[in-house]
């Protein structure tokens, strides 16, 4: 058998969106699941709408995931070049022979003629349609002779090169996900295969170079579904192999109504890009780790058969099938995303999160010596099953790193007593014997402190809590306590005895 060979054939007219990275995800998973090889083809034959800077973006964001292409732009070449706009002499000579087959013709209909052919049609309700049906009274190399054709072309009059739809075939389509599609060709226009500007359309050039590349599979979006009767036909005209189909079901907004946009990440303030473009911020920059974007877009539209949610990237490798890619559109759900970052937040161990917070904290006023590597590494480890993102750290844990600003007036007005000062300079003195100051002896030593003075726990522990944090958050008080050291905590304590007496009008 021939080797698995998939593309993905992005057009580089704008920053990839989660659309075109799930398509993107799905033919990486089935080339490797099939040891087979991940082709990138930049499909940029519509000029005047392709963008400098999108085809850096699209390599970009496959290596932010961790998805590479084995053949592409810039790598090996074995069936390059893999950018359309460098293969044009290719799509010539295909188009040349399908006139000299006699499945294309040239077409020198002005735009202005068919413009008017349309506008008449719609005002007797109809849709305009250039086929078998009319093709004879317009003008091409089909109603001319070929000594006027010859003359218009040595004229140079524009032309385009129109495909001869075959009519009255039943056509059967394939697709791995949907299943067999009757066609009655008759009802097909006459696709445009190459036009005035030199340049073939998308059907022609995406069908040769699929043949050309060898591809066993086609692998895309489900948009793309209305145009494989053509490319079925292609393949006919050409006598080729056809490659075998599979169309990716739709990501629709977190609505469930309509195709998931751009602007509905800016209604609800959630990424659709993988790298940030322009004004929009991509997953990336969200906090987003790429383990998360691969799993929460593996099952968008796929389904392992169990009840298992998370998956990484070797797992997917051999695991993934298109036979278990819903037919049905899936449904974008930006809080579930979030879950996913969290879910892998949680997977990460304290020392490979280091770096990211400590970007952010370098960008605070923080005291050099907390900027220390165990010192971060140890907040980190107690707080991170609070978060979704590194982005939530600071939120979490900014009391390890800086003094309480202020104490939460209500809790204060309800915990702090005249004698809590009192208590709090006492369970601090206590602390000192708390050796090695670590938190499973630290809460041993005050507890027993506090049952042999007779304190109710809670009198103690919760202005504790206010003298370190500020607030009655955070994780365990003795971790905190730990982490924080003996010098600190006690200084804290002390500074809160003198500070909240004042607040609260204590006498002293
Ligand atoms: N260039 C098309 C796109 O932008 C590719 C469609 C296909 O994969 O055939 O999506």
């Amino acid at each position: 058998m021939s080797t698995t060979r998939v593309r993905f054939a992005p057009s580089p007219t704008g920053p990839l969106h989660i659309g075109g990275l799930r398509t993107a995800l799905f033919n990486y998973l089935f080339a490797r699941k099939n040891n087979g090889q991940f082709i990138l083809r930049i499909e940029d034959t519509d000029q005047n709408r392709t963008l400098k800077d999108a085809e850096q973006y699209i390599v970009d964001s496959l290596n932010w995931i961790g998805i590479p292409f084995d053949e592409g732009p810039g790598k090996a070449t074995p069936f390059g070049p893999y950018k359309q706009s460098e293969r044009k002499h290719l799509y010539q000579q295909h188009a040349k022979y399908l006139i000299d087959n006699g499945q294309a013709y040239y077409a020198f209909d002005t735009p202005e003629v068919l413009h008017q052919h349309r506008l008449d049609h719609e005002k007797e309700g109809k849709t305009f349609i250039y086929n078998w049906h009319n093709r004879d009274k317009l003008t091409n190399s089909l109603s001319l002779t070929a000594q006027q054709t010859a003359q218009l072309l040595a004229d140079k009059t524009p032309y385009v090169i129109r495909f001869k739809t075959p009519v009255d075939q039943n056509l059967i389509l394939n697709d791995i996900i949907r299943g067999s599609i009757p066609i009655d060709t008759s009802l097909l226009d006459d696709k445009i295969l190459f036009k005035s500007d030199g340049m073939p359309t998308y059907h022609l050039a995406n069908v040769v170079d699929d043949h050309l590349m060898q591809i066993t599979h086609v692998i895309r979006g489900e948009e793309w579904l209305p145009s494989l009767a053509l490319h079925y036909l292609l393949y006919q005209a050409f006598n080729w192999d056809i490659p075998k189909f599979a169309h990716l079901p739709l990501i629709l907004k977190p609505t469930g109504k309509g195709k998931l946009s751009k602007r509905d990440g800016e209604i609800g303030g959630f990424p659709v890009y993988p790298l940030s473009w322009k004004s929009s911020s991509g997953f990336k920059e969200n906090g987003y780790f790429p383990e998360s974007v691969i799993n929460f877009l593996a099952l968008l539209g796929w389904n392992p058969g169990t009840e298992q949610e998370i998956f990484n990237l070797k797992e997917l490798e051999t695991i993934f099938s298109l036979e278990r890619v819903n037919k049905s559109p899936a449904k974008f759900d930006p809080a579930k995303t979030q879950w996913f970052n969290q879910q892998w937040l949680q997977r990460k161990r304290p020392e490979t999160l280091f770096e990211q917070y400590f970007d952010i904290l370098k960008n605070k006023s923080i005291p050099p010596p907390l900027l220390n590597e165990n010192y971060i590494t140890a907040v980190i480890a107690l707080i991170k099953n609070r978060a979704h993102f590194v982005n939530d750290f600071w939120d979490l844990s900014h009391y390890f790193f800086e003094r309480p600003k202020s104490y939460n007036p209500k809790h204060l007005k309800k915990h702090w007593k005249s004698n809590t000062s009192e208590i709090l300079l006492s369970v601090s003195n206590a602390l000192t014997s708390a050796v090695p100051f670590e938190s499973n002896l630290i809460e041993k030593t005050v507890k027993s402190f506090l049952n042999d003075e007779e304190i109710p726990i809670g009198k103690a522990m919760i202005p504790l809590r206010l003298s370190l944090v500020g607030d009655l958050t955070g994780p365990d008080l003795f971790s905190i306590l730990e982490i924080l050291g003996i010098q600190e905590s006690q200084a804290r304590i002390q500074l809160a005895t003198q500070g909240v007496p004042k607040t609260l009008n204590f006498e002293s």
